[in-house]
């Protein structure tokens, strides 16, 4: 079975102007896909769908989907409006948010009916640091947390536990913030620590019935990729042995590639190639193949294209 791609040129609309998570990114994660034609060929193609408040409001406070609104509608006397030190909306904003969450909601619909075997989102905003009550670095909805509970909601025979696993170069703090209590979700990062946004210290383990299905690896920066991977592996065995998911989501940042701006950890194109092919090897172990990979972040122009299609082409391969 294919896998699916959800890309919409609307994920335009969220203009940042000068800023390192720009329109760009997008433009460079499609030139990439498509620079590979039989590859390209391939996928099972997708446009999103708009997510709705109810979806939203599993992971978010009404305050805070309402924060992002009313910057969206300043922003239109403004340009762009700051929702904290990083991150900063335009007036469409929120339709492109609606739809990066709304397309990995897309996706796992994709992979639950059969559609595709595995899926990959090609969104912006990212997501992982939107915590419950907070839009925040880059982040404005957390994509990968609100289509976890949708699939979870939509298909409860199907879907009930979710393994996320995140290795952009920073902590997920939002994805963390969201599932830090809940059993039924485990989420797993390794990140660069110490490093934005300062969370992620291994003892942060969960809370209550979630004590235990939250796991953290720090990694220090200028670690080697070989070292990088074994403790990736021996982190997938400890998450896989905790909970057999129904569906694997990668939360897929690629910002902790050696050319990247933002991170100073230093994985190559074969090192994403290696994940993605032990994750596909894993969901298909436990969660019948299905994997929703969504973009985060990666930041380099010239090289994010060639990153994100060697994940891409070992979901696929
Ligand atoms: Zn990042």
């Amino acid at each position: 079975m294919s896998t699916a791609i959800i890309f919409s040129d609307d994920y335009l609309k969220h203009d940042t102007g000068h800023h390192p998570e720009r329109r760009e990114r997008y433009r460079a994660v499609l030139n990439g896909l498509m620079a590979d034609e039989d590859l390209w060929q391939s996928f099972v193609k997708l446009p999103p769908r708009a997510a709705t408040d109810d979806q939203l409001e599993r992971c978010h406070t009404a305050r805070s989907i309402a924060r992002v609104h009313q910057a969206c509608e300043q922003a239109m006397m403004f340009e762009h409006v700051q929702l904290d030190a990083d991150t900063v909306v335009s007036e469409q904003s929120d339709v492109a948010a609606r739809l990066a969450a709304g397309g990995a909601c897309r996706a796992v619909d994709a992979v639950v009916a059969g559609e595709a075997e595995n899926a990959f989102v090609a969104c912006r905003p990212p997501g992982h640091h939107a915590t419950v009550g907070q839009a925040m670095g880059f982040c404005l909805y957390n994509n990968v947390a609100i289509a976890a509970r949708y699939a979870q909601a939509a298909y409860p025979t199907e879907i009930k536990k979710v393994l996320i696993v995140d290795f952009d170069v920073h902590h997920g703090n939002g994805t963390q913030d969201i599932f830090y209590g809940d059993p039924s979700v485990f989420y797993y990062s390794l990140h660069q620590f110490p490093w934005y946004p300062g969370t992620g210290d291994a003892r942060e383990r969960g809370v209550r019935e979630g004590e235990g299905f939250t796991l953290n690896v720090p990694i220090q920066a200028g670690t080697s990729a070989e070292d990088y991977l074994q403790l990736f592996e021996q982190g997938l065995e400890t998450a896989m042995k905790t909970l057999a998911p129904d569906l694997v989501m990668i939360s897929a940042g690629f910002d902790a590639h050696v050319a990247d701006p933002l991170g100073q950890l230093v994985l190559t194109d074969d090192s994403y190639a290696r994940m993605t092919r032990r994750l596909k090897e894993a969901a298909r172990i436990s969660g019948k193949g299905r994997i929703v990979s969504c973009l985060e972040g990666g930041y380099n122009l010239q090289t994010m294209g060639e990153t994100v299609r060697a994940h891409v082409a070992a979901l696929e391969n």
